[in-house]
């Protein structure tokens, strides 16, 4: 996996982006959670289980790992929407012609876990676990080495979910790490990063979004600055959490000291559906 770093210019800031969406078929950060799981001798195991929500973009890579890997995928949503079930799309989509076999349970943890035998490994939620720091010394050293090799140092920002790519950077990194909560609030993200034994790390900066938003809600503004971007920079970011993140990052830029390095975290399979979201909405 070659680290891809670009310039690029937007509402007249210069920054850098991490391209982490451009690692492969198999990219974004789901693809760093699972670079262990890739490296890793499976023989013994023929099913990968996992559970989340029915347009996760976690659902998709584990999806083509299993493919990659020939093992068998079982994923429990706890809820799927008759339109998604009798045309799927996006993420989804993909993940059906991937050979995904899926269940729904109103408790999805506990109905996966059920699925789990000898042959069978188990993954949480978003791929927050501790095998995911693997990825991120990698990744971070990619920084460290393209940092040192242009003589400069690095802000980095990145949106966060679970928390776990923010804190699993910034554990293995020496550059000062922000993020913001795309799903929760700040106190909810501290809680996740702390379920990792993440805790006290003191390069760390959680910034308040603009506004709290309710996780992959559809919001003129949100769809306004991914579009607004894609235009300026011709860089299509995720649409569910990169604009949040884009706003929070410019609505602090007084907090960043050293050149500003955005990680392009993947995520791009998952805008077909929200587009399509909002423009059955007619919001665009
Ligand atoms: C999963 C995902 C995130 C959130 O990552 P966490 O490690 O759970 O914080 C952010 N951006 C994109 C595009 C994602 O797919």
């Amino acid at each position: 996996m070659q680290a891809v770093f670009e310039k690029t210019k937007f509402r007249n800031l210069e920054f850098f982006v991490l391209r982490d969406d451009l690692l492969g078929e198999f990219n974004g950060n789901k693809a760093r959670k699972l670079e262990y799981f890739l490296k890793s001798d499976l023989s013994k195991f023929d099913t990968i289980v996992s559970y989340g929500s029915s347009q996760s973009n976690a659902m998709y890579s584990l999806s083509v790992f299993a493919k990659l890997k020939k093992l068998k995928f079982k994923y429990v949503m706890s809820h799927l929407n008759s339109n998604l079930k009798d045309t799927p799309v996006g993420n989804f989509k993909f993940a059906l012609e991937n050979k995904m076999e899926y269940f729904v349970s109103k408790n999805r943890r506990e109905f996966a876990l059920n699925l789990v035998d000898s042959k069978s490994i188990f993954i949480e939620e978003g791929i927050a676990q501790k095998e995911a720091k693997i990825g991120f010394i990698k990744q971070a050293k990619s920084i460290k080495d393209y940092a040192n090799k242009n003589k400069i140092k690095f802000d980095i920002f990145l949106p966060s979910g679970t928390g776990a790519s923010a804190a699993y950077l910034a554990k293995h990194t020496k550059f000062r790490v922000f993020t913001t909560p795309c799903v929760g609030d700040k106190i909810y993200l501290q809680k996740q990063i702390n379920n990792l034994n993440l805790n006290n790390l003191s390069n760390l900066t959680i910034l308040n979004p603009p506004k709290k938003y309710h996780f992959g809600a559809l919001k003129k503004e949100l769809v306004q600055i991914w579009q607004e971007i894609l235009n300026e920079t011709s860089i299509e970011f995720d649409l569910i959490y990169d604009p949040v993140g884009f706003l929070t990052l410019f609505l602090n830029l007084s907090e960043f000291k050293e050149n500003i390095l955005y990680i392009h975290q993947g995520g791009i399979l998952g805008n077909i559906s929200q587009l399509q979201r909002y423009k059955f909405k007619g919001m665009i």
